[in-house]
């Protein structure tokens, strides 16, 4: 049998690494760019070229941004005396799509879970607490151990594994002054919404006893009944919760 051309081989090798991709669909994927257009090859090497080099960390809250600090954290109509603590980027995207959020965001970057062996320390849990410390005011000052736009690229092994707060280099701090975030000089609120699962309650619980003793509110998502729902079809666990989170009318 005729070997594949070595430039099909490593295109269905580079598929075969993804997760939930097997050789049979690595090929399929590598045979398919092969007969399509140029064009639609062409987007998909430029998409994974910027999926690295233009998309990084930022410095305060830890998303994925394209730019250091994001713009969120870089808005001044955002109050930035209220953190909004999250596990994960897409966490911060259903937030903002209800539009009813003003304050900044944390990325933890995961949850407490001893049955995974991710600790307090695999988290931007120390980062929340510095920041925290710190206040909205310094945020994006204390944040530019690098200049913006050259931080260090996205690395989603960097997330979980190790602090790139020790591991990046230290560069001269811009001069330039960067805008006030906030009129507070301490952050009033830190309102916890990781999920409603054990991992989450466990990293809430964890962030309540860091954050707590600084004197700041903090505050968790209200679990309760969804939209649209039926009584007597929602469980123990969610019909309680509602019954201790019922609200003023
Ligand atoms: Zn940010």
């Amino acid at each position: 049998m005729q070997p594949l051309a070595q430039p099909v081989t490593n295109l269905i090798d580079a598929f075969s690494r993804l997760p939930g991709i097997g050789p049979k669909s690595a090929s399929r994927l590598a045979y398919f760019l092969l007969r399509s257009d140029e064009e639609i090859a062409l987007t998909l090497a430029t998409a994974l070229q910027e999926l690295k080099a233009n998309t990084f960390f930022c410095g305060i809250c830890h998303n994925i941004a394209d730019k250091d600090p994001c713009a969120i954290c870089d808005n001044n109509q955002r109050d930035a005396s209220v953190i909004c603590v999250v596990e994960e980027p897409l966490d911060v995207q259903a937030i903002e799509r209800t539009g009813a959020y003003r304050g900044v965001y944390h990325v933890l970057h995961g949850a407490i879970s001893p049955v995974e062996g991710v600790g307090p320390d695999d988290l931007k849990l120390r980062e929340l607490l510095e920041r925290v410390q710190r206040g909205p005011t310094r945020d994006l000052e204390g944040a530019a151990s690098h200049p913006p736009g050259i931080a260090a690229p996205f690395n989603r092994a960097e997330a979980t594994e190790s602090r790139p707060t020790e591991s990046r280099p230290t560069v001269a701090r811009p001069t330039v002054a960067h805008p006030t975030v906030s009129r507070n000089s301490t952050i009033q609120e830190l309102l916890v919404a990781t999920n409603p699962n054990l991992e989450g309650e466990a990293t809430a619980m964890y962030i309540a006893r860091l954050i707590k003793p600084l004197g700041v509110r903090v505050t968790r998502l209200a679990r309760g009944l969804p939209t649209g729902g039926d009584l007597e079809y929602a469980d123990e666990m969610t019909l309680s919760n509602a019954l201790a989170g019922r609200l003023e009318m």
